[in-house]
C-alpha cells in the first residue's frame, strides 16, 4: 500500500479479465489487487446480448473469492444502445451483482451510432450539438432506469463518446446535467473517474457530487498491473474536492 490516503481509491470499480478483452487471468486481476492494497475489486468484463461466457465467469468469481481477503463484486460492462435507455446485455444474467454502464456508442433514437456518424451529422447541420448531447444525456439518465432489479450500477468512463464525436465536454452546462444526476442519486448509481479515459473532468465531477451523486473510482484495467493504479483518479478526485468546498 502506498500512500494510498482517499479511501474511494481503495475500491476499483472497473477491471477487465481474459473472460472478454483483458490480457490477464482473473486470479491474476485478484492478485494485483491484494498488491495494491484494495479493499474492494469490481470485475466488469464486457458483455453484449449474445455473450455466453456468463456462467463460467461467475462461477470463477465465486470460487476466487475463497482465495482472497479482497471483496471480489462479480459485474459486467455493458453499452447504452439507444435514447430509450436500452441495455445491451444478455437475458439471463444470473450471479452479476453489477453493471457499468458505458457509452461505447453514441445511443441515438435508432440504436447505437459509430461517433464518426454522429461527427458527420453535426458538420453536416443535420443535429445540433446541444441536440446530440441531450440525446446522450436522456439514454444514459434512461438506462439507469432499467438496470436490473437487484443489482448495483455505475456509469463507466461518462462521456468518454464525446470527443470521438467532434463534441466536447464542456458545454454540458449544469441544467443539461440535472437530469442525469437525479437519476443517479434516486437510484443509487455512483459516477466513475475513470484513469483509462480520464473522464469525467473535474468540473463535471464537481457538478454531479454537488447534486447528490457518489462518486467512485475505476482504472479500466485490461492487464494485472493497472488494477488499483489511479495516478489520474487521485488528482481528479482532490481537484474535484476543491471544486465543491466553497
Ligand atoms: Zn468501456
Ligand atoms: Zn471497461
Amino acid at each position: 500500500m502506498s500512500g494510498r490516503t482517499h479511501p474511494l481509491l481503495r475500491t476499483d470499480l472497473h477491471t477487465h479479465t481474459d473472460f472478454s478483452d483483458g490480457r490477464d487471468p482473473l486470479d491474476q486481476v485478484v492478485a494485483a489487487a491484494e498488491k495494491a492494497g484494495l479493499h474492494t475489486l469490481v470485475l466488469t468484463d464486457h458483455v453484449r446480448a449474445d455473450t455466453t461466457y456468463l456462467p463460467r465467469y461467475v462461477t470463477a468469481v465465486r470460487d476466487a473469492r475463497a482465495t482472497t481477503p479482497v471483496r471480489l463484486v462479480c459485474g459486467v460492462e455493458a453499452k447504452i444502445r439507444d435514447t430509450e435507455g436500452r441495455i445491451d446485455l444478455p437475458d439471463d444474467i444470473t450471479g452479476i451483482d453489477h453493471i457499468a454502464l458505458a457509452d461505447h456508442r453514441f445511443p441515438l433514437p435508432d440504436g447505437p451510432a459509430h461517433p464518426e456518424a454522429v461527427r458527420d451529422r453535426l458538420d453536416a447541420g443535420t443535429m445540433s450539438r446541444t441536440e446530440a448531447l441531450a440525446l446522450l444525456v436522456r439514454a444514459t439518465a434512461r438506462a439507469i432506469g432499467r438496470i436490473p432489479a437487484g443489482r448495483t450500477a455505475h456509469l463507466a468512463h461518462l462521456f468518454s463518446v464525446l470527443p470521438k464525436a467532434g463534441l466536447d465536454e464542456a458545454e454540458v452546462d449544469a441544467p443539461l446535467l440535472a437530469p442525469l444526476a437525479r437519476a443517479c442519486r434516486d437510484h443509487g448509481v455512483t459516477v466513475e473517474l475513470n484513469e483509462k479515459w480520464q473522464c469525467p473532468a473535474p468540473r463535471t465531477a464537481a457538478l454531479l457530487s454537488g447534486a447528490g451523486v457518489r462518486l467512485a473510482a475505476g482504472s479500466d484495467a485490461h492487464r494485472a498491473d493497472a488494477v488499483g493504479v489511479f495516478p489520474w483518479v487521485a488528482r481528479a478526485l482532490a481537484e474535484t474536492e476543491a471544486r465543491c468546498t466553497p
